[in-house]
């Protein structure tokens, strides 16, 4: 090979304008055919490659596209399919693929979880019993696809098998080997038929080396690799790792792969490098360029570090990329034309990242002086983000260093818990094992099209708002008839729980076609924070208190909390994280303060991404934690004892959490649990939880209307651990996906379960 060349590690599906979403859609809703879904994705995936051709990039990425999400696609070709959906082997037919993905009538879907410390969801592969097979080559066919249809020789994309494993659920810890003895003649049939057919790289995903292993998980995916490498001794593998510097270094570097893949932007990678070295015989893939976040890099620098990074290892051969898929950043920047031209100089999505990763390559191969015309323009579009906009605001930031300064007394309640909670219960009287919701009601075609003629102009500000309040009205009516006890606005003014709140807040920036892949076809737009951020205006106060006035039935304020604004963000890097956050927190406290004083006292905070968030490397959780704590309380501390504040969160895996729910002080907090079958009550079974708790009775991501009988098993099963004082019956999320039929179906369950519950206890 030549010694520095470029690469990329994966490129969204989505299309620019979400064509993706479109076709599956289409396809769910019966609307298009089999045929004509995959005309429409084969498309979008060939014009991703040619993109990428265009752009010069010399590694591409074969097999990253997927109609729903990667690690499902290798379940599908493993054969990886749970019993229940009927499933008998062979290749997987494209609707069993979507039934695992989205659950149908007769079947729960598998459970999705976050990959890593991302906002992309995976579906969780369920080992039980299953006996893996292999039912397709899928980098092949992929790989065969690109070289025939563009004449690319691709480099194929696979989850390897010791992640994949890893986050595979349905087998015990002792199982691991032979599991893994299972998977790897396929693993190793799959690499020796991409080197017949002439693959010259394969790309191999283990980003669970960005988490410590055990000794025993180590040798075992050493044996792996020399088994791969004498499979297929021609092909040579990039052992790619992301999102964290690769915990343990040694081990892993001494694997016999042809090159490394290392982040360079998360994590201490540079650190390892220096302190360890890296071995000479093998090509480092270098991710300078930040695939998690989509400022401009500073090129000069970034080819700063390049050098650094020669310096460390020799001799070593160079691939240069961007440091994860570019799955989790939006497109390109090309069509942001309604952005204030300060912001966008500052910007690089998936596109404009694959540029800046060419131009280095060339800057590293023939030095500093043959991109300098690139470096100029650089500078001069960094020099214009840096000037335009208003990016420091010293009020906001003197604010915060006081606070700070004061300590811990200025994140309390009044009072602690046991006896706050008496002056809840005197404020209001609920039944016991009250229901509610989590905050968002069904957002149909209707709301999108208004809000889209809105924001065009079509329709005036008090159409829009008449707009709003009636579907307000409708649901408070609907919420009532149903007999829920606490409700909620329904959010319909809401696109996305935290591009709302960076519309509305200061030092937030909103992007048109910044969508970045969640899951399956749902994508989310995050909101730019390009400066300090502070309180505007209220933001959720006009339609919570009218919504209030309908109904003598208390109705729950609904905000978005610090830790989930900053994580579903793309975040300024000049200030550090902790920093924004904490400003953030200051802004929704005045927002939570405002509503108090309009007369609502139950105020929920949703928090679905702390957990998320949570570095890969554990030594990092503590302060990762204690921040997330602190903006928290920052957020809800200085409301009255009466007034009783909720939190929510999505996901299971909250053992390791614990503490930190506790710390948070929430009065109520609710969990997503049915996709987690229970996992999750063994955490609170463990500890003795002494607030108040809803677990999801029902899964939302789920088309299918669930049964009393169904979520009455789900109740009694938390009520095992959980007092029945203590609980609180509501689904699993957020119900804005779900249809009216299929909603006021399960909530109308929902509520026959709690009365049913109710007698009994
Ligand atoms: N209140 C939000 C909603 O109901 C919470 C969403 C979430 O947890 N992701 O949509
Ligand atoms: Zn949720």
């Amino acid at each position: 090979m030549q010694n520095i060349i470029s690469s990329n590690v994966g490129y969204p599906r989505i299309g620019e304008q979400r064509e993706w979403k479109r076709a599956l859609e289409s396809y769910w809703k019966k609307e298009i055919t089999e045929k004509e879904l995959l005309e429409r994705t084969d498309e979008i995936r060939l014009d991703n490659i040619k993109k990428q051709k265009e752009k010069g990039i010399d590694l591409i990425p074969v097999g990253d596209f997927s109609l729903y999400d990667h690690v499902l696609d290798t379940s599908a070709m493993f054969g990886v399919i749970p019993e229940r959906f009927g499933y008998e082997g062979g290749k997987v037919d494209i609707d069993t693929y979507f039934a695992v993905a989205r659950g149908t009538q007769q079947a729960v879907a598998s459970e999705m979880t976050k990959w890593f410390n991302t906002n992309y969801h995976y579906i969780v592969p369920e080992l039980q019993s299953v006996q893996p097979e292999l039912t397709e080559n899928r980098p092949l066919t992929y790989y065969k696809e690109a070289k025939e249809k563009l004449g690319v020789d691709g480099k194929p994309v696979i989850v390897g098998p010791i992640t994949y494993l890893q986050l595979a659920k349905g087998y015990d810890e002792a199982d691991f080997s032979s599991l893994l003895d299972k998977f790897l003649p396929l693993y190793v049939q799959i690499l020796k038929e991409l080197e017949d057919a002439g693959a010259t790289w394969v790309q191999i995903d283990e980003p669970i080396f960005g988490t410590e292993l055990s000794e025993k998980v180590l040798d075992q995916a050493k044996q792996v690799y020399e088994t791969f490498q004498q499979a297929a001794p021609e092909l040579k593998i990039i052992l790619q790792t992301y999102f964290e510097h690769i915990v343990n270094y040694k081990e892993v570097t001494s694997f016999p792969v042809e090159a490394i893949g290392m982040d360079f932007i998360q994590g201490d990678s540079l650190a390892l490098l220096k302190e360890f070295g890296f071995p000479k015989d093998k090509v480092l893939a270098c991710g300078v360029i930040n695939g998690r976040n989509v400022w401009k890099a500073n090129v000069e620098e970034k080819l700063n570090l390049l050098n650094e990074i020669q310096h460390h290892i020799g001799e070593s051969p160079i691939i240069v990329q961007p440091s994860t898929s570019l799955l989790h950043v939006p497109v390109t920047v090309k069509l942001e034309a309604q952005l204030d031209s300060g912001v966008k100089a500052g910007l690089a999505f998936a596109d404009e990242k694959l540029e800046e990763t060419v131009i280095l390559t060339k800057g590293l191969l023939q030095g500093k002086d043959s991109i300098q015309k690139e470096l100029e323009k650089n500078q001069a579009e960094l020099n214009h983000f840096n000037k335009e906009t208003d990016r420091k605001n010293e009020r906001v930031r003197q604010a915060l260093k006081e606070i700070e300064a004061s300590g811990a007394s200025a994140v309390e309640r009044g009072l602690p818990f046991k006896d706050r909670i008496k002056e809840q219960q005197k404020a209001r009287h609920l039944p016991i094992l009250p229901t509610t919701t989590i905050g968002s009601l069904p957002q149909t075609f209707e709301e999108r099209r208004t809000r889209t003629k809105w924001r065009k102009g079509d329709i005036t500000n008090e159409q829009y708002d008449a707009f709003i309040k009636g579907k307000i009205e409708k649901w408070i009516n609907i919420q009532e008839e149903l007999g829920l006890d606490v409700l909620v606005h329904g959010e319909f003014e809401r696109t996305d729980m935290v591009e709302y709140f960076g519309e509305k807040l200061n030092g937030f920036g909103v992007t048109k076609f910044g969508w970045v892949q969640s899951y399956g076809s749902r994508c989310v737009k995050p909101p730019l924070i390009f400066g300090d951020v502070s309180f505007d205006q209220p933001m959720t106060v006009k339609e919570t208190v009218y919504a209030q006035s309908l109904t003598d039935r208390p109705v729950k304020g609904m905000l978005t909390g610090p830790v989930t604004i900053l994580n579903w963000s793309f975040v300024n890097e000049d200030v550090p994280r902790d920093t924004t956050q904490n400003q953030i927190a200051l802004a929704l406290r005045e927002e939570v303060e405002a509503l108090e004083q309009e007369g609502i006292h139950i105020i929920q905070v949703d928090e679905p991404a702390l957990r998320e968030g949570l570095p890969l490397d554990k030594k990092k959780w503590k302060a990762y934690l204690d921040a997330a704590v602190y903006a928290f309380r920052l957020t809800t501390s200085s409301v009255e004892d009466r007034t009783q504040i909720h939190t929510h969160m999505c996901y299971s895996e909250f053992h390791h959490i614990y503490e930190t729910i506790d710390g948070l002080d929430a009065d109520v907090i609710s969990i997503e649990t049915s996709r987690s079958h229970g996992d999750i009550i063994s955490t609170f079974e463990e500890n003795t939880y002494d607030k108040e708790i809803g677990l999801g009775v029902y899964d939302i991501h789920s088309p299918r209307i669930p049964d009393k009988e169904e979520m009455k098993q789900n109740i009694h099963r938390a009520l095992q651990v959980i007092s029945p004082k203590q609980f609180w019956i509501n689904p699993d999320c957020g119900l804005k996906t779900r249809n009216e039929t299929e909603t006021v179906g399960a909530l109308r369950e929902m509520v026959k379960a709690a009365e049913d519950v109710r007698q009994e206890v």
